[in-house]
């Protein structure tokens, strides 16, 4: 049965821009070989508004016969070297060209992944203009990726080439599309390689128009394309392909593993950068104001649906009513709200599924035995609001300290000294992030050394910058995005020896 078109203006909630009104307006299909294209089943699904469930869009449901097609497309043009074979310069050309588009069409985008993801309009517009930089900052690197000449015997000469790995499948979730967009289309092209994304279900759209804006940069056809649908059809498909050469994966611990495993059909080189449950240490030497301020943005920023929120709030023990008080003071001013405001910090959940988990680990805090100081219950009505909550008394072994609830939700578990903090920080199958909160410098860094986790932040949280790289230790990942990092996941090394 057809599903009903949707009523844009329900869902849009008293949005008048004409170019986001247009884009909702156009058919939302599959991008293959430069073309926009139905999914072969006929089939779509309904994006909405987390704001207010209404449905924004219906999306082309892609799945193993449109990823089949999809790679066939990829495969040509990069053997036919449509992209690895044109120059660095020129390959600088169209990425400088993708940022400064996506600058143009900011405030469009912006919106756009507040309507679809429910994230705060102000942190949205910071994402756009992250990724606009992502960009740029990949489009240097095209003409910097080098090669080595090896002291060889004199007989010989023996130098290395760095290659593009290929066809890269590039799976994404929904909790920073644009984001997650050009952290893994950027650094792919700049090294030569095509690809073949999916965006998670929740959040197609932006992908979509980010996959317009590609086109009209003037990338050839084939080189990008863009699969929309579901992880367990087009997702699983992309990570079993025997002719994908690469898969890059942000998503949950527990897909990153599915993926790990579809990989071994072709022993497709694999990148993860998944789960978090991330320890954030105050010392009581912190600074009050900052730590309060920046530990409410570490656990509630994205709604707390950031994979390295600072989930597990450690502070010394004889600081902790002072901090705790001030915490929940400050964070109590932050409610869920209309996440087009430009006032609001924290919008709604991005699904209902993503709702009733939260909520589940609100009863099972209290269950548990934990007491939150601040929020905990969550109030009916339209849309998937959850004020946030912060709960004491957390031991660490507790599930509400284990595992990831992708909510803003804080446990404050008390330490006694630095061993102490070190040993409970570590002390989870996680390793993505963590911060420490102290005057004492030669403490802070003796912390960021001891703390196992991809990201150290001193005085400051979520922090990203292209220049850095970004991935986990332990369950939280395998290899590094951003920085020259992704130049080793993006490009393969061969030795060639000549005989003199
Ligand atoms: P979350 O738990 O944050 O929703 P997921 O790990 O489920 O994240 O999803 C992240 C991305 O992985 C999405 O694009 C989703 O469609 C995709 N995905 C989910 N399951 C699979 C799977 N079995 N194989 C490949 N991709 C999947």
């Amino acid at each position: 049965m057809a599903a009903a078109a949707p009523s844009i203006e329900k869902a849009v909630r008293g949005v008048t821009s004409a170019p986001v009104l247009d884009f909702l307006k156009r058919p939302k299909n599959l991008l293959i070989g430069g073309k926009w294209v139905p999914a072969k089943s006929g089939k779509t699904f309904e994006t909405i508004n987390p704001a207010n469930e209404e449905v924004l869009a219906l999306v082309a449901e892609g799945d193993k016969a449109d990823v089949d097609e999809a790679v066939k497309v990829a495969r040509k043009a990069y053997e036919e070297g449509k992209w690895p074979n044109i120059g660095p310069h020129q390959r600088a050309r169209y990425l400088f060209k993708i940022a400064e588009l996506i600058e143009a069409h900011a405030d469009e985008l912006a919106i756009l992944e507040t309507l679809n993801n429910g994230m705060a309009i102000s942190l949205a517009r910071g994402m756009v203009a992250g990724a606009a930089e992502v960009f740029r900052y990949y489009a240097g690197w095209t003409t910097k990726i080098y090669g080595e000449t090896n002291p060889s015997d004199p007989s010989m000469f023996n130098y290395t080439l760095r290659e593009p790995v290929g066809v890269c499948g590039q799976i994404i979730p929904w909790n920073g599309p644009i984001a997650m967009f050009a952290w893994k289309i950027a650094p792919a092209l700049a090294c030569g390689n095509v690809s073949i994304l999916k965006p998670a279900e929740q959040t197609p759209l932006t992908a979509l128009r980010l996959g317009e804006l590609v086109l009209e940069a003037g990338v050839p056809d084939g080189v990008v394309n863009i699969i929309t649908g579901f992880g367990e059809t087009a997702g699983a498909a992309i990570a079993s392909h025997p002719d994908i050469d690469k898969v890059a994966f942000t998503g949950s611990t527990e897909v990153g593993k599915l993926i790990l495993q579809a990989s071994a059909g072709n022993l497709k080189r694999v990148s993860l950068e998944l789960g978090g449950k991330s320890p954030n240490v105050i010392f009581a030497d912190a600074d009050l104001e900052s730590a309060v301020s920046t530990s409410m943005f570490g656990f509630c920023m994205l709604s707390g649906q950031v994979c390295c929120a600072g989930t597990r709030v450690f502070v010394q023990q004889d600081f902790q009513d002072t901090f705790v008080d001030a915490l929940t003071r400050y964070t109590s001013k932050f409610k869920a709200s209309d996440p087009l405001d430009p006032k609001t910090t924290v919008g709604p959940l991005v699904s209902r599924e993503q709702f009733e988990r939260v909520k589940s680990y609100l009863e099972l805090g209290k269950k548990e035995g934990a007491t939150p100081v601040l929020g905990g219950e969550v109030t009916s009505g339209k849309g998937y609001f959850v004020d946030p909550a912060i709960f004491t008394g957390v031991k660490n072994n507790m599930r509400i300290a284990q595992e990831e609830i992708f909510g803003p939700v804080a446990a404050i578990i008390p330490f006694k000294d630095e061993n102490d903090a070190v040993l409970q920080g570590n002390d989870t199958t996680y390793g993505l992030a963590a911060a420490v909160w102290t005057k004492d410098v030669s403490r802070a860094h003796k912390v960021a050394r001891a703390l196992k986790a991809g990201t150290v932040w001193v005085n400051c949280y979520n922090n990203i910058d292209p220049i850095s790289p970004f991935g986990g230790y332990k369950q939280s990942g395998i290899g590094r995005e951003l920085g020259k990092y992704a130049i080793d996941l993006y490009t393969q090394i061969k030795s060639v020896y000549v005989k003199l």
